[in-house]
């Protein structure tokens, strides 16, 4: 055994056994029953927690958090929810609020503290803001980039064709150094699903790099704009990826047309992103992975002009898929933790990811029996290890 070697004692799996496992120049080079290690210079003892993979937190907005500055009442629309008024509420907090890199710091911090290693975050680009909140969070991003992986969707908050120069913009942006390109309602905001898609699949091809779509549109509205997306995805030879963010309509529509654009979906290899809001339906998460769908799960907004929810534990966003979907059983609990884990690493195309001899060993230590109890119990004590060395613990990052 070679002296960097770290050798993670009594670490209990999702399977229930106890095991020793190996870990070099951070990734995992073996695991082994427990007690049958030896040699290594550095032990460090799990002391029978859970050990699982570093979640994945799948959609953020790291840009508009107000989590760790002073607390800003929400403000209601005037008239029911209306996404052009709450943008507009939005531009209003950010002009009051902490500088962005600040906000964005604290937000990663108390991701990170919870067990999130991965993470991808989606960055207003538009008319009124340019390339400054990317190039801020560009820079965030660079210094924790030893802590967490971060990818950054150009995400166009205020449509494509309603804001001119936001295709250029874009376009910019992914050259700068943002991932993925990012849409939003392509019909109920811009008003056209062929001129928006065109913009968002042509600079993503231009460019060869995933597609990330914000969609809140009900109904077959929504289901229409997912049928028209899953049709280019696989014109373009993108299946998987791509994914669409929120996919409302999915939860409006009656189990029928639910399971046959769920197949669409499924062989498309478009995957679907929910965070379980409360006052919206949602996509019905097990009949979407029955059809083979790819569902995976993220915070969404923190502390921001949206809403004042979210704390960044993907264990807790997993109870929250799993209570509003009605997972009791344990196999349901474990499809949850999914979402938060192994959907989000497919969605990411993470190379590397899970507790197994190669991949990298990002990982956490939870005080639960079982991932089915982790998910009920949200455990708090963790210890968070990125590539091996502990980056987070007692619910603080360890600098
Ligand atoms: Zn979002």
């Amino acid at each position: 055994m070679g002296s960097t070697e770290t050798l993670f004692t009594n670490a209990k799996l999702a399977d229930g056994t106890l095991n020793d496992i190996a870990v070099h120049d951070g990734r995992i080079t073996a695991i082994k029953p427990a007690g049958s290690g030896d040699g290594a210079a550095n032990l460090v003892d799990i002391t029978g927690s859970l050990l699982v993979p570093g979640f994945v937190e799948g959609h953020i907005h790291l840009d508009t958090s107000f989590y760790g500055d002073k607390w800003i009442p929400h403000k209601p629309c005037r008239n029911g929810f209306d996404v052009h008024e709450r943008v507009a509420f939005q531009a209003e907090n950010m002009a009051a609020a902490a500088p962005m890199d600040e906000r964005a710091r604290n937000q990663l911090d108390l991701c990170i503290s919870h067990g999130t290693l991965q993470m991808r975050s989606h960055v207003m680009v538009d008319g009124s803001v340019g390339l400054k909140s990317l190039e801020t969070i560009l820079m965030v991003r660079e210094e924790y980039s030893d802590i967490i992986d971060i990818q950054l969707v150009a995400f166009p908050q205020s449509g494509i064709l309603k804001s001119p120069g936001t295709s250029e913009l874009m376009d910019e942006a992914i050259a700068m150094g943002a991932d993925l390109v990012g849409g939003l309602d392509p019909l109920s905001f811009d008003r056209d699903i062929k001129g928006h898609l065109d913009v968002v699949f042509g600079i993503a091809e231009k460019h060869r790099v995933d597609v990330d779509i914000h969609l809140h549109d009900a109904g077959t509205l929504g289901a229409m704009t997912i049928e028209e997306i899953c049709v280019r995805t696989t014109a373009l030879g993108m299946q998987g990826h791509v994914a669409v963010s929120h996919a409302y309509g999915l939860g409006d529509l009656a189990p029928e047309a639910a399971k046959k654009i769920a197949a669409l979906i499924a062989k498309s290899g478009v995957s679907i992103m929910t965070n379980a809001p409360g006052n919206h339906n949602f996509p019905p998460v097990a009949l979407l992975r029955a059809a083979g769908v790819n569902v995976f799960s993220g915070s969404d907004n923190i502390r921001d002009s949206w809403w004042p929810f979210g704390d960044g534990d993907m264990l807790r966003r997993a109870e929250i898929i799993a209570y509003r979907s009605g997972f009791y059983t344990d196999p349901d609990l474990s499809a949850a933790f999914e979402t938060v884990t192994s959907g989000g690493a497919k969605a990411l195309r993470l190379q590397g990811y899970g507790i197994a001899v190669g991949a990298k060993a990002d990982f956490v230590a939870l005080a639960a029996e079982h991932v089915p109890e982790a998910v009920v119990a949200i455990p708090k004590p963790r210890r968070v290890f990125k590539e091996g060395r502990l980056v987070a613990e007692n619910g603080a990052v360890v600098r």
